[in-house]
């Protein structure tokens, strides 16, 4: 819903603090997600973060979060799908040339991002999106990428 979205990047530090509070116990479940196997839990899982984040950013389940860079407004409401954003079609009011009753998704982006204290993630250039992983979620992704990578640091130390 626009109004609960628009919330959103207005309280984008708030809310850039809730997941920095979620996410490490995200990564902590690991062992859990690896005995139920990632496969399995994928379901039940991206359903959840659907349900949270379809209510709160209007989320597309992309698959390939980018919310924490974009001051919590998400980049797939665009109606170019641009990642990395804006476009040169932006108006003058800092609504959209495609909607132009509604502000643009990258106007509200930057304007979230300057609330956050990661205010410069913004700047990073996006990869493009990868459409085999829609509908996938991104938490179990971030979880099962920080332990490979946690593990790979174990292993090379000497
Ligand atoms: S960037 Fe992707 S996963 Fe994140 S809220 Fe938007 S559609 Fe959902």
């Amino acid at each position: 819903m626009l109004s609960i979205r628009l919330w959103a990047t207005r309280h984008a530090r708030l809310l850039e603090l809730t997941y920095q509070a979620v996410e490490p116990v995200i990564i902590k479940l690991h062992p859990l997600w690896k005995s139920v196997g990632y496969e399995r839990a994928e379901k039940p899982i991206a359903k959840l973060e659907q349900l949270c984040k379809g209510l709160v950013f209007d989320c597309q389940m992309c698959g390939q979060c980018i919310l924490s860079s974009t001051g919590m407004s998400c980049s797939m409401n665009c109606p170019k799908n641009i990642r990395n954003g804006p476009c040169g079609g932006v108006l003058q009011n800092g609504n959209c040339e495609v909607i132009p009753e509604q502000r643009c998704v990258w106007v509200e982006a930057w304007e979230g991002s300057q609330q956050m204290r990661a205010d410069d993630a913004i700047q990073v250039v996006q990869l493009p999106l990868d459409h085999r992983l829609k509908g996938t979620s991104s938490w179990l992704r971030v979880a099962r990428q920080t332990a490979q990578r946690h593990a790979a640091q174990r292993e090379s130390k000497p």
